[in-house]
């Protein structure tokens, strides 16, 4: 049965990807974006065709549409665009979560809000598990994001005890590949182009750092797991457990693209988590998932990507 999906942040890097999907499946697809950071380049060609929709609206404007399913990924995520506004940030995380589940209330939709590893802020538990509540600074320069994300799940956790309204809720640990945006300063997409153009590789502190990184349709896939299962609202990790340092990655990268690129440490920024490793036990259960693209592969594919670009 065809279902009306609104998916806001579509123009994003998953949001892209997300649209594509259940566009294929054969959905009627309604991508909301204000193009703060995401790119109409990324659907150009799903534009004027049947079954998809693009509104340029920021997600805390109120909106009213018919839909079925909303997924919500409106918010610049990565550090260096979450920080250039930071205000800005925490009222796309706040209001945006309000006016959606006040549309997703009104239409009886189910609503899916995209939250993030960053609430578990530096982890005091390793790997994290749903259960652990975070360690986050609440006034530090990522807290916009990560308080952001936490009041967002506040509020889809009081809409689903006072309303009823039918919310799904997943933190999403690191993801990549194709479409991230070259611009946004992420570790992957840096170090990838920095290789690509013989460029020195910028190790922020000394590379100890750890993150796991899942391939974005692993990602995607649970996503679209979790709107279908009606067993919890959440939240649920989505992420790759495989954990690997960044000085790791850096080297992995080198290789694969076989650059000669030197490797410089640059000053650590405040609040850089310096563990995170999904626990996906949650994930198994619930949603019989978990991440299937290796490493490798994922890398190979979004290095591809980037050679169009560099
Ligand atoms: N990082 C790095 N060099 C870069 C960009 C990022 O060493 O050019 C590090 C960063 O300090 C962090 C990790 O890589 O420890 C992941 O950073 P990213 O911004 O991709 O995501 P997040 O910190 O939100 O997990």
């Amino acid at each position: 049965m065809t279902k009306r999906i609104l998916v806001t942040g579509g123009a994003g890097f998953i949001g892209s990807h997300l649209c594509r999907r259940l566009w294929e499946e054969g959905n009627e697809v309604i991508c909301l974006d204000d193009l703060c950071t995401g790119s109409a380049a990324h659907f150009a060609d799903l534009k004027g065709q049947d079954r998809f929709t693009f509104l340029q609206r920021d997600v805390t404007e109120p909106l009213d549409i018919q839909v079925d399913e909303i997924y919500n990924l409106a918010c610049p995520a990565s550090p260096v665009h979450y920080q250039k506004d930071p205000v800005k940030t925490m009222k796309t995380c706040v209001l945006g979560a309000l006016n959606m589940l006040e549309l997703a209330g009104k239409n009886g939709a189910k609503i899916l809000q995209t939250s993030t590893s960053e609430v578990y802020g530096e982890p005091l538990e390793h790997p994290q598990k749903e259960s652990y509540r975070g360690n986050v600074n609440p006034i530090g320069i990522r807290s916009c994001y990560d308080e952001g994300k936490r009041a967002a799940e506040t509020l889809f956790f009081d809409a689903y005890r006072t309303y009823g309204t039918r919310i799904r809720v997943v933190r999403i640990f690191n993801t990549y590949g194709p479409n991230m945006d070259p611009e946004d300063g992420r570790v992957v997409s840096n170090f990838i182009l920095q290789a690509l153009r013989g460029k020195p590789i910028t190790l922020y502190g000394d590379g100890s750092q750890t993150r796991s990184f899942c391939y974005v349709s692993d990602t995607v896939d649970a996503l679209i797991r979790m709107m279908a299962q009606d067993k919890t609202p959440g939240p649920v990790n989505v992420g790759n457990p495989a954990e690997i340092t960044v000085r790791r990655i850096a080297e992995q990268i080198l290789r694969m693209t076989q650059s000669a690129s030197s490797v410089i440490c640059v000053e650590l920024p405040s609040d850089d988590p310096t563990r995170r490793r999904p626990d996906i036990t949650r994930a198994k259960e619930v949603l019989g998932w978990e991440p299937k693209v290796p490493l490798e592969e994922g890398l190979e594919k979004t290095i591809a990507y980037f050679r169009t670009l560099a």
